[in-house]
């Protein structure tokens, strides 16, 4: 039986190219996102690699649902081997008008949610003596930027519970790591690229030379594909000892 890949915000950016690599590699998957055309993402895919598919648009900022998300992935797709960590938003602002609904969600869905889902795939990956836990964290789960309290916020406890989980899969042959890139050009930082030019005063093309890519030794965005191969080796059998660790593929940032 092909193994099983549930990752979480898949029909969009990094998400979708993570899952594209892992059906390549004969993964079924489990697909998710809020994207209308999730299911279509799935089916086609599906049919272009010969994988089995299935798709979930449950909304990470209920509990309930990520459960669910968890429990369709294995009545649907027969088991869970890989859950990969990947749904996440971003809002940019001064700590003063940072609205309370928009820190809430950040933390709900860029770090709640990894918990929710990892405690609901736990028991399957135990039960299989076998489980991978890729959480994809970033470069700010590390470093600050400004005008990103939330993000940051979030960003650090992720790596925090990879660590944790990471100890209690030990010996489960369960592991659980983090993946942090720098910018990678996505929807997500097309979006930034807007918000940042008007919290800081400049142009979209100033946003991306002298914000963006500033801290970067590496004056380019981070390739999709990297971090997909990165997820690829975490997810593999004998990468057990590899755990509670953090991948940086930032161009060099954390560096300096
Ligand atoms: P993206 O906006 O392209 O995709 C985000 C995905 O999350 C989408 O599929 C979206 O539907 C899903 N999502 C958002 N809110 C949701 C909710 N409430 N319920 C269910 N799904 C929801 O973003 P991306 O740039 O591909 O980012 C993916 C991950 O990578 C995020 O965790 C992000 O923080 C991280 N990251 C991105 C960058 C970057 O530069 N793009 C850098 C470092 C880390």
């Amino acid at each position: 039986m092909p193994k099983v890949a549930l990752i979480t915000g898949s029909t969009s950016g990094i998400g979708l190219g993570v899952a594209e690599h892992f059906a390549q590699n004969g993964y079924a998957i489990m697909f998710h996102g809020l994207e209308v055309n999730g299911a279509q993402i799935a089916a086609e895919l599906g049919a272009k690699y010969q994988v089995a598919t299935s798709f979930s648009n449950a909304n990470l900022l209920k509990p309930e649902a990520i459960a669910e998300l968890v429990n369709e992935t294995v009545s649907q797709l027969g088991r869970l081997d890989v859950l990969i960590n990947n749904a996440g938003i971003q809002y940019v602002a001064p700590l003063t008008d940072f609205p309370g609904s928009k820190y809430e969600n950040i933390i709900a869905i860029n770090m709640n949610a990894s918990f929710y889902a990892s405690k609901a795939a736990w028991p399957h990956m135990e039960k299989q003596g076998f489980g991978r836990i890729i959480n994809i964290a970033s470069v700010h789960g590390l470093r600050a930027s400004a005008f990103k309290t939330a993000y940051v916020a979030a960003k650090h406890g992720v790596l925090g519970m990879t660590k944790v989980m990471a100890l209690e899969g030990a010996n489960k042959n369960i592991n659980c790591n983090a993946i942090c890139p720098g910018y990678v050009k996505t929807p997500l930082v097309e979006g930034q690229i807007a918000d940042q030019a008007k919290s800081h005063g400049l142009s979209e093309d100033e946003v991306v030379t002298e914000v963006m890519l500033k801290k970067q030794a590496v004056k380019q965005f981070v390739p999709i594909t990297a971090i997909a191969d990165m997820a690829l080796l975490l997810a593999k059998d004998g990468s057990e000892t590899i755990t509670g660790t953090t991948f940086t593929l930032d161009g060099g940032w954390t560096a300096q």
